[in-house]
């Protein structure tokens, strides 16, 4: 690959600033100083560095975010505020995308990459990825409608839904309301509300807690983000 990509790639800055690093002689390839862009390095084996600083070439990029209420799960939107507006300018590439979507009133867990393949992989319907859900519904949600879930809904316009696992956590008298999880194997749109719908209730607060191997970091507050630990990828891939 081409010097002035790699740099590119590692966020080193913007083309024009990159095209300036190599003027004033700072990039360096194998201790030899680069004049041109063109240089093509072979990012396993060349050590590339801007002045003393030695830049390690990384493919791909893994962040756990906890989605606030109130933004889009896109990469761009005209008018309202997405995901990737909540990510500092030095972790944000324009490669990276969520995989999968959460609703804008619903928080929690969201994986952000650039790892294409893997996106695909984690959302193939056969892959059957689980991904938790506690969420806070009206009325009482009684162990019928826990066999419901477990034999696979059928929503109002008629979709049948694979078997989802309902536990209940907690009637509240005083609000009406109950507190619940549900694990889906299943991401189909708005389906949680829906599948609640089919109930004849409604879910008043939703937020994912899981997806696949990934469990959401309790440190992380509503609209922040962190990378993904080793560890966390290795069970991811
Ligand atoms: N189900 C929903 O209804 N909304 C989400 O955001 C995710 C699952």
């Amino acid at each position: 690959m081409r010097v002035d990509k790699f740099l590119h790639d590692m966020n080193m800055g913007t083309r024009t600033q990159i095209r300036k690093m190599i003027k004033d002689k700072l990039i360096f390839v194998n201790d030899t100083v680069v004049k041109t862009g063109r240089v093509k390095v072979d990012p396993v084996v060349d050590e590339v560095r801007l002045k003393d600083q030695v830049i390690e070439y990384q493919q791909y990029f893994y962040f756990m975010m906890n989605k606030p209420l109130g933004v889009l799960t896109a990469t761009e939107d005209r008018k309202q505020k997405t995901v990737m507006d909540l990510f500092n300018k030095v972790d944000l590439r324009n490669d990276l995308f969520p995989v999968g979507r959460l609703d804008k009133d619903t928080q929690g867990l969201l994986l952000i990459t650039n790892n294409g393949q893997l996106a695909h992989d984690l959302l193939a319907p056969e892959r059957h990825v689980d991904k938790t859900y506690e969420a806070v519904v009206t009325g009482k949600i009684t162990d019928q409608a826990v066999e419901e879930f477990q034999k696979g809904i059928t929503l109002r316009d008629g979709t049948t839904l694979k078997p989802a696992q309902l536990i209940i956590e907690h009637y509240s008298e005083l609000d009406d309301q109950t507190v619940v999880k549900v694990v889906l194997k299943e991401g189909k749109y708005h389906q949680v509300r829906r599948m609640f719908g089919s109930l004849g209730e409604k879910v008043v607060t939703l937020r994912r807690t899981s997806f696949g191997p990934l469990e959401l970091d309790v440190g992380l507050l509503p609209g922040t983000y962190r990378e993904l630990t080793d560890d966390e990828i290795n069970r991811l891939v």
